[in-house]
């Protein structure tokens, strides 16, 4: 019987793991320049943490954690987003008394279950970065500006646009939703059933809604960025001048509520410009250390989707460079049984020196030694057999030119060849 793989999973290797490996070294870079430490959190964790942090409420924690029982009895969610995990480990490991702000990176795989759409997996990965400590917008701004850095390096900036938005603090939310809810009651009958359970338990959801009669409705609600009290709208004037200081476009989207319970203030999101695909987003999440038991503690974070930006890479033709480098410096071809012992130590040294060195395992002809040669591009061939060993010398083969010649059997010859 085939297995095959689960849907919504897939397999990466070749082309597509170079992209990777050069996506997940960029990100390294930029997270380096920016001093954020690397965070590495389990792929599993209590279910509670997430129907606490992220939300009963939320399609995540409804329809779309993986949740099991373990042998013990216990109720584990593979995790479907980070920031969680994250915020358990800060509480956890006491990194509260830590000097703040601590500022984290971390590149990790989440499952969620959901409907296959393009760019859309089960098991995907996120890029994300959270700082805790700070209640500034400049912490707010230091996230867009680390992203700006990353879409910068690998050449997506241009085709992505920033939104951002404010949805406020605790206290000028709570108005703003009071004169939400009014607006809507009218017409809350004529709204679908979900709308109808926001109304009670998250109404700034209804206007994450996609059904038409819902978005009819909404269409002139009022709106939380024009309602902001003194101190978030003054923040989130200061976040734009910032943003303008560094010279980053956004546009200001007042639509925007992010669909995670546990946001407040700044909120932003990516988007692809031609694709329409949503790449990542953002936002200032100051209660949730709190909630999840820690000391109040104000944090900011971002994620992105990896697997998003392999696609836009490939889409705008970005990684050319990346895939044709692909290439083997040089391919050992020993006809001789003997040619192994013979070739042993150079081969290593040549490894330890950094050169991508391929070793003759097969039996096969000649010819079709050579044809793998070229198959795995490799620049140079070295052959050796019986006449070679007895000689000391070896037959370099440049591929690229067609030519070859007899030489000395040396790393120092090799090298001279290859330089
Ligand atoms: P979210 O955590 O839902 O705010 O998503 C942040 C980013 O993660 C999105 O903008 C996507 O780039 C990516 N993402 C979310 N869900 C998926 C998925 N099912 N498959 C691939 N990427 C995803």
């Amino acid at each position: 019987m085939k297995i095959s793989r689960q849907k919504g999973t897939k397999d990466i290797v070749f082309e597509d793991a170079l992209i990777w490996e050069y996506l997940e070294k960029k990100i390294r870079k930029i997270a380096y320049s920016y001093n954020v430490n690397e965070i590495r959190t389990p792929v599993f964790e209590a279910t509670e943490l997430y129907a606490r942090s992220v939300g009963d409420e939320t399609d995540i924690v409804n329809k779309e954690m993986y949740t099991f029982k373990d042998k013990g009895d216990r109720s584990i969610t593979l995790r479907p987003e980070l920031t969680a995990g994250v915020v358990r480990a800060y509480i956890e490991n006491g990194f509260e008394s830590l000097p703040s702000p601590l500022k984290f990176w971390y590149v990790g795989n989440m499952y969620r279950y959901e409907k296959m759409q393009k760019g859309r997996y089960r098991e995907f990965a996120q890029f994300g970065v959270e700082i805790f400590g700070s209640s500034s917008y400049h912490a707010d701004v230091e996230t867009i500006c680390l992203s700006h850095s990353l879409f910068k390096e690998i050449g997506l900036w241009d085709k992505l646009q920033l939104n951002i938005n404010s949805i406020g603090c605790k206290e000028c939310r709570a108005k703003y939703i009071e004169k939400l809810k009014e607006y809507v009651k009218p017409n809350l009958e004529n709204m679908c059933q979900t709308c109808n359970v926001r109304y009670e338990k998250n109404p700034l959801r209804m206007l994450d809604c996609k059904e038409e009669r819902c978005k009819e409705i909404l269409q002139n609600a009022p709106m939380i960025t024009d309602n902001l009290c003194d101190e978030c709208k003054k923040d989130f004037e200061n976040l734009k001048k910032a943003l303008d200081d560094f010279g980053i476009d956004y546009v200001v989207d007042k639509k925007i509520v992010r669909g995670l319970d546990y946001y407040n203030k700044t909120v932003y999101e990516y988007t692809s410009k031609d694709l329409g695909l949503a790449v990542g987003g953002g936002g200032r999440y100051d209660g949730l250390v709190e909630m999840l038991g820690g000391k109040s503690t104000p944090a900011v974070g971002f994620g992105i989707g990896m697997d998003r930006l392999v696609l836009l890479l490939k889409e705008y033709n970005l990684v050319e460079d990346i895939i044709n480098k692909n290439y083997v410096d040089v391919y050992f071809l020993i006809l001789d049984e003997n040619g192994y012992s013979y070739a042993s130590d150079v081969i290593t040294k040549i490894r330890e020196l950094g050169y991508k060195v391929e070793l003759d395992i097969q039996d096969k002809s000649f010819k079709s030694k050579l044809r793998y040669a070229d198959k795995i591009k490799s620049k140079y061939v070295c052959i050796i057999g019986e006449n070679e060993i007895k000689c000391g010398k070896c037959t370099l083969k440049n591929m690229n030119e067609g030519t070859q010649e007899d030489i000395n059997f040396s790393i120092d010859e090799i090298l001279k060849r290859m330089e």
